[in-house]
């Protein structure tokens, strides 16, 4: 016997890694984002699909820039993100 008890597992923010509600999901990159996890790591606008740039920055997991951002060096990209208070992410 089958028992569809069973839970659909849902689909984790790529950003936060906390589950999307299906109301809540975006796919940026083909990560699916919390609408509201999809803002520039640098001001914090938010983003738009396709003049914003998803990035994975060593240690700090991944961030959007914005259209105006996405032109930073990785340099500064990591000096922006800890000028906003994103801490590295620990790893377990
Ligand atoms: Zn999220
Ligand atoms: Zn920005």
């Amino acid at each position: 016997m089958f028992c569809d008890n069973q839970q659909r597992a849902r689909p984790k923010c790529g950003f936060c890694n906390e589950e999307v509600a299906k109301a809540d999901e975006m796919v940026v990159e083909r990560k699916p984002i919390h609408k509201n996890c999809f803002k520039c790591g640098a001001c914090g606008e938010e983003c738009k699909v396709g003049m914003s740039l998803a990035v994975q920055i060593n240690e700090y997991g991944w961030f959007f820039f914005c259209g105006k951002h996405k032109l930073l060096s990785p340099g500064e990209r990591v000096e922006a993100i800890q000028a906003r208070g994103f801490q590295k992410k620990s790893k377990k």
